[in-house]
């Protein structure tokens, strides 16, 4: 149990949040849903849940982290399509993190694809 505000910022508790999808007590309704509990994975260090929400077709062999690499914050840009009724969507992001090394964001576009259900990371270009 945790009661610590969710990494994505969405104001909840991360038991609330990101945490239920994260546990497999509930699955991502939207590809906003599914962004969110990604970047909030990557910053708990879930690297299971981001290889079982990469979609088959494009899922890295391997994914190591960066232990040293925070992620502080995330700002949902912008999305299209990605609800509950649709088998695609575009969530455009920027998530920022910091290390010893300095601080730094990531910007990007990404498309996710619904199967059975179930909602996937599918690839991303770097947003402008
Ligand atoms: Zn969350």
């Amino acid at each position: 149990m945790s009661a610590t505000r969710c990494p994505c910022l969405s104001g909840l508790t991360y038991d609330d949040c990101c945490g239920r999808l994260h546990t497999g007590s509930a699955v991502a309704q939207t590809a906003e849903q599914l962004m969110r509990s990604r970047y909030s994975a990557f910053a708990v260090g879930d690297t299971a849940y981001l290889v079982a929400t990469w979609h088959a077709s494009t899922r890295p062999v391997s994914l190591d982290l960066d232990p040293d690499q925070r992620w502080y914050r995330l700002d949902v840009r912008a999305t299209r399509e990605g609800g509950p009724f649709d088998t695609s969507g575009v969530v455009e992001f920027e998530a920022f993190h910091r290390s010893p090394a300095g601080a730094g964001s990531q910007h990007e576009v990404s498309r996710f694809s619904r199967e059975d259900g179930l909602w996937f990371y599918l690839d991303g270009v770097r947003g402008q």
